[in-house]
C-alpha cells in the first residue's frame, strides 16, 4: 500500500530499515503491524533536506530524532512505535493527530489502515508537509493548519488521537472529542521529558489513565505560527 519500494530505494536503505525493526522489537515493540510499516516507510525523505544531508541520511535510521525545519524535530523511531503500538490501531479507526511535523508519523498510522486527521500549527512545516507526503505515495490524510490544543471538533469523534508534542497538561477539547471506547496516547510534562500518558474514555466524562514512562518531545504550543 501507498510508498512504491523503487530499486533504488531496495538497495540503499532496505536493510538499514530491517535493522532499525529489529531494533525496535528488541527494545519491546511486539506489534507486527507497526514493525511493518516502519520497515516500509522511507524515514530518509522526511527530514529537512537544507541542512547537511549526507551526515542525515546516515543516521535516518538509527533510533534518533532529527531536525525536521521551522526548529522541529521527528519523533525517535522508538516513540512512534511506541506510541502507535499502545493506540491499538484498527483499519477504518478514525484517529486525530496533534503535531503533524514531517508526517512520518502520519505515514504509520496511514500504513495501518486508519483514517488521519492531522494538525500542526506552524505553517513552513504545514505548507512542506501538506506537498510532501502526497508526493511520496500518502494522499489519504487530511491535514489541517491549526491549533491542535482545540482538536477538530467539525470531524468528532475520534476512536484514537494521538498528541506528539509534550503538553502541560490535557486538553479538555481533545477529551471531548475521544470517543467513548476511545484511547488517547499524550506526553505530558513541561521539563527535559515528559510521561506518556494512555487515557481510555470509559463514559461521556468517565477516563482511565495509564502512565507509561517517560520520552522526549518538543513542546505543545498554543495558537497557530503565522510562519
Ligand atoms: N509527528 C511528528 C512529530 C513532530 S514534532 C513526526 O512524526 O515527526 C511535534 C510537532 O508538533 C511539531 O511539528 C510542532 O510544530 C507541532 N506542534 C506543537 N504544538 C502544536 C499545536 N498546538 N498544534 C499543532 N501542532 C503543534
Amino acid at each position: 500500500m501507498f510508498y512504491e519500494v523503487t530499486k533504488e530505494d531496495e538497495y540503499l536503505f532496505q536493510g538499514k530499515r530491517k535493522r532499525l525493526v529489529e531494533q525496535l522489537k528488541q527494545k519491546g515493540i511486539k506489534d507486527e503491524k507497526v514493525l511493518v510499516a516502519i520497515g516500509k516507510i522511507p524515514r530518509h525523505l522526511f527530514f529537512d533536506q537544507t541542512t547537511a544531508r549526507p551526515a542525515l541520511l546516515d543516521h535516518a535510521y538509527s533510533d534518533k530524532a532529527l531536525p525536521i525545519g521551522a526548529g522541529q524535530t521527528i519523533s525517535h523511531p522508538y516513540t512512534v512505535a511506541f506510541q502507535t503500538e499502545k493506540l491499538a490501531i484498527k483499519p477504518g479507526d478514525k484517529v486525530l493527530e496533534i503535531g503533524t511535523g514531517c508526517g512520518y508519523q502520519t505515514a504509520v498510522l496511514l500504513e495501518m489502515g486508519a483514517k488521519v486527521y492531522s494538525i500542526e500549527r506552524q505553517k513552513t512545516l504545514f505548507d512542506k508537509t501538506r506537498l510532501f507526503l502526497p508526493h511520496i505515495g500518502y494522499r489519504a490524510a487530511r491535514l489541517i493548519y491549526g491549533d491542535g490544543y482545540k482538536g477538530l471538533p467539525q470531524f468528532a469523534p475520534y476512536d484514537k488521537i494521538i498528541v506528539t508534542a509534550g503538553a502541560p497538561y490535557i486538553p479538555n477539547d481533545l477529551l471531548i472529542q475521544l470517543a467513548v471506547g476511545g484511547i488517547m496516547l499524550i506526553p505530558i510534562g513541561e521539563g527535559e521529558s515528559q510521561e506518556m500518558n494512555l487515557l481510555r474514555k470509559v463514559g461521556p466524562s468517565n477516563f482511565e489513565k495509564q502512565v507509561l514512562g517517560q520520552f522526549k518531545f518538543v513542546p505543545l504550543l498554543q495558537n497557530k505560527s503565522g510562519n
